[in-house]
């Protein structure tokens, strides 16, 4: 089953769409988004045009409502991930306006609990897991980087967060702690800064056939990015500007890689951006792409969601 399943997948972009809950807060609001059940599919409402014309639908490879637990998510995408200790090439990003998710979706919410954990740290748990249920056949080789993409020119490796040999999930929460700290540089200052830069968690795993001696490769992108939210141009000036500008490229040269990965397109345009650049060998290919749609559910979001989920359409 699990070989079909990824056969399936093989080649295939996937969009998985999640709304967030209404948070503390904003309690009492009424949702913008219709989810109506398994299909994938949902409406989202204009909030200023009742009836027909302000609804529209949008339909992708799964819907999770606001009471998608966090492992409801990671077990459906858990065949994806082990095939990364089969040699397959894997990137998972998530995609949305700051405040819809994505973080929470990716790596958890603040001081995150086992149970909270996002896919980041479920990912490698299940890599190590399935690598020492394999003991004795492979021999396998873990290492995680972070690297952050700020402004497009830079690919910053997170200082003291360089490439590193991993034996289990706590040496990767230590680095993980290391890399946030590093980004963090003031509390508001962190919110601030990584909703404005890309950031990237890459393992890689090497494994022995011990019987043949023959080897392989596979890696895992986990790519939590930069908000997708238009900045009004009139409003900022400066660094700011500068900021929006980059983030703005480096989004629209996703979109535009991974629609002409959707399709089969022969020209694939890689080098319009740092972070394509980046995750080329990894996209593309034998390589299967995965990306969260991030919805924040609430009426003041809804020209943001509804560009979010134009967006998605696109590259689904
Ligand atoms: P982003 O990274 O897109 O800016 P966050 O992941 O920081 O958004 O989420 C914004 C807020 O919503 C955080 O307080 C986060 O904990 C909360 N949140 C997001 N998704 C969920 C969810 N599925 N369940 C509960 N809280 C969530
Ligand atoms: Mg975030």
């Amino acid at each position: 089953k699990l070989h079909n399943e990824l056969q399936e997948l093989k080649g295939n972009i996937r969009v998985y769409c999640r709304i967030r809950p209404f948070i503390p807060g904003q309690k009492g609001k009424q949702s913008i988004v219709e989810y109506t059940g398994e299909n994938g599919e949902l409406i989202v409402v204009n909030p200023a045009k009742p009836g027909k014309e302000g609804r529209r639908s949008f339909k992708f490879n799964k819907v999770y409502g606001s009471s998608a637990t966090q492992e409801d998510v990671f077990s459906d995408i858990q065949p994806l991930v082990q095939s990364v200790l089969d040699g397959y090439n894997v990137c998972i990003f998530a995609y949305g306006q700051t405040g819809s998710g994505k973080t929470y979706t990716m790596t958890g919410p603040d001081g995150a609990t086992e149970k909270d954990w996002g896919v980041n740290y479920r990912a490698l748990n299940n890599l190590f897991r399935i690598s020492q249920s394999r003991q004795g056949n492979f021999n396998y080789e873990v290492s995680v980087q972070m690297v952050e993409i700020y402004n497009e020119q830079h690919g910053l490796a997170v200082p003291d967060a360089s490439i590193r040999v991993v034996q289990a999930t706590s040496d990767v929460l230590e680095l993980m702690d290391i890399g946030l700290k590093n980004r963090a540089k003031g509390s508001t200052a962190m919110n601030e800064r990584s909703s404005r830069s890309h950031s990237v968690v890459s393992i890689h795993a090497h494994g022995k056939d011990l019987k043949s001696g023959s080897s392989l490769r596979g890696s895992l992108h986990l790519v939590d990015l930069a908000g997708s939210e238009r900045i009004d141009r009139s409003e900022v000036t400066g660094d700011r500007l500068k900021e929006a500008q980059h983030i703005n490229k480096s989004l629209s040269a996703l979109g535009d890689v991974i629609f002409a990965l959707a399709q089969k397109s022969s020209h694939v345009p890689y080098r319009n951006s740092k972070l394509t650049q980046v995750l080329q060998s990894s996209l593309g290919g034998q390589a299967k792409t995965l990306m969260f749609v991030q919805l924040n559910p609430d009426s003041v979001s809804f020209s943001e969601s509804l560009s979010t989920l134009k967006f998605a359409e696109r590259v689904s």
